[in-house]
């Protein structure tokens, strides 16, 4: 088990009297407190035996400080970086207040909705739906999630038997309400998980309308790496004499973080990044980068170097990027290439390092994109590369939020190789791939004929010059049957095979 309890702690937030969700606590105090024990909190025997399972025995400062706040019903204003326990921190209050309501009836009309649990992406909602039902396993109370981009019949039919706990995405959530499937008119609990970047994403709306259908009288949780603004008045709106709640400086990054800025073309960037991969010595890495098309066209290009990669982006479908992720978590995947929509508050566990491969657009994203590595209190390393266009400015943004000077270094391009040609890293490649779930790959393989690359280097891409098509556009056209791989491995599903192109004029 790891330990995060030692992380920073605000702690000043945590009164008796309800704070004003506005006034933010300053900087850490020099001296954190102890960790709490989880005994100190007297939870219900069946919730303290799943978190003693999960081998948690104290709690990390946000859920010391915010459970025993949500076990008294008052709202709260979380501000809490990614990584540092906070869905345990919402989660174990609330199974412990609904435990009153826990019955074995096979009557959906017993279990009806009792909290509500918000998140921006499918990802973040499934991962938190995954943890409440381990914190909940020795309870009768049911959990569900619902997110869009598959199919609603069975969401619906899981809905209809009854849950107290729903975990949703918001658009989907509300296909749900219209389709009476979803009724919340006993929701006593709401939890809006990293309410930020719901607003980014423009879920404002969305957000607005299902509240509009919960009871008035309720308590809510808002949870944001970040108090901007709009999250004030987001707060201002909808909670009630919330208490403020920071377990570490709003913008902070981990100081477990190395962080470098190196300057680099943007025509250097794929061969920078080969570089500290192979100077660090490391297996595994988040890439960054700010747009669907920048994150296909890239996955593709370093694929095709030799490194076996995975996209994840919005216009993936839900199946392609869940099992990206399980790749990743299985080592199967070197490099997950995000956006941050898709990539935002993702838990997974020991990633070395996440290289900024373009700055954000928005420097909150910086502090975002950087949680992703050091998680758990791990070090971890975070590489930027700093190039033409907006950069500088971009630079200035993030060193204005996270309120330090980013030194950037020159990047001798000189000493680095060239990217590895794919060759050169099969043998490695399929070692690992022979200790991965060889069922799992073999199907894979059979969907995804392999493709055959010209061994010379191409002087350009033609993918380059070819529209953007959706990855979930078929892998092979339908009137070309699936060839079998000549090796036996798996390709990344990047790869899309060659088309067969109708012959119109025939050379001489
Ligand atoms: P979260 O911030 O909720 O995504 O949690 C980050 C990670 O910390 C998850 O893998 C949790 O399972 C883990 N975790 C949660 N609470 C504790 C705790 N008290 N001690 C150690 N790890 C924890």
């Amino acid at each position: 088990m790891t330990d995060l309890t030692h992380l920073n702690s605000t702690e000043s937030s945590h009164s008796d009297t309800p704070a004003d969700a506005t006034a933010i606590p300053p900087s850490p105090p020099e001296n954190a407190a102890p960790a709490m024990a989880f005994a100190q909190l007297q939870l219900a025997d069946k919730l303290a035996r799943a978190v003693a399972e999960m081998g948690y025995e104290r709690m990390t400062p946000i859920q010391a400080q915010a459970i025993p706040v949500v076990l008294t019903g008052q709202d709260v204003m979380g501000a809490a970086q990614t990584g540092t326990g906070k869905t345990a921190a919402f989660t174990l209050p609330l199974l412990q207040r609904m435990l009153k309501h826990e019955n074995a009836s096979t009557s959906p009309a017993r279990h009806p909705v009792r909290a509500l649990v918000l998140l921006p992406t499918r990802e973040l909602a499934d991962q938190v739906a995954q943890q409440v039902k381990l914190y909940a396993k020795y309870t009768d109370l049911r959990c569900a999630v619902v997110f869009g981009g598959i199919d609603m019949k069975p969401q619906t039919a899981e809905l209809k038997k009854g849950v107290e706990v729903l975990v949703a995405t918001p658009g989907r959530l509300l296909d749900h309400i219209e389709a009476k499937s979803a009724v919340l008119n006993q929701v006593e609990y709401v939890v809006l998980d990293e309410a930020d970047r719901m607003l980014d994403i423009g879920f404002l709306p969305d957000l607005q309308r299902i509240l509009s259908y919960l009871p008035k009288q309720r308590t809510t949780l808002l949870f944001s790496a970040t108090f901007s603004p709009e999250i004030k008045r987001l707060a201002g709106s909808y909670l009630q004499n919330p208490v403020t709640i920071e377990v570490a400086r709003s913008n902070a990054t981990a100081p477990n973080v190395e962080q470098r800025f190196y300057s680099v073309s943007d025509d250097d960037k794929r061969a920078a990044l080969h570089q500290v991969l192979r100077t660090r010595g490391m297996k595994q890495a988040f890439v960054f980068v700010n747009s669907k098309l920048g994150c296909a066209r890239l996955a593709r290009s370093l694929e095709r170097e030799g490194l076996i990669t995975a996209a994840l982006h919005g216009d993936k479908s839900q199946d392609e990027r869940l099992k990206a992720l399980d790749a990743f978590k299985k080592g199967e995947v070197d490099l997950l290439v995000c956006t941050d929509v898709a990539a935002r508050g993702l838990d997974i566990k020991d990633v070395p390092a996440v290289f900024n491969f373009d700055l954000p657009f928005n420097a909150e994203d910086y502090v975002h994109r950087i949680g992703r590595t050091g998680r758990a209190g791990a070090s971890g390393l975070a590489v930027s590369f700093v190039g033409g266009g907006n950069d500088v400015r971009l630079l200035a943004d993030i060193e204005k939020l996270i309120k330090k000077k980013c030194e950037i270094e020159p990047m001798d391009m000189g000493v680095a190789e060239r990217p590895p040609r794919r060759d050169s890293v099969e043998r490695d490649r399929g070692e690992r791939l022979e200790r991965s779930d060889r069922a799992e790959r073999r199907e894979h393989t059979e969907r995804t004929p392999r493709r055959e690359y010209p061994r010379a280097a191409a002087p350009r891409d033609p993918f380059f010059d070819k529209p953007y098509e959706p990855s979930d556009a078929p892998a092979a056209p339908s009137w070309e049957p699936a060839k079998p791989t000549t090796s036996g491995r798996s390709i990344s599903a990047n790869i899309k095979p060659k088309r067969v192109v109708a012959a119109l004029f025939k050379s001489t």
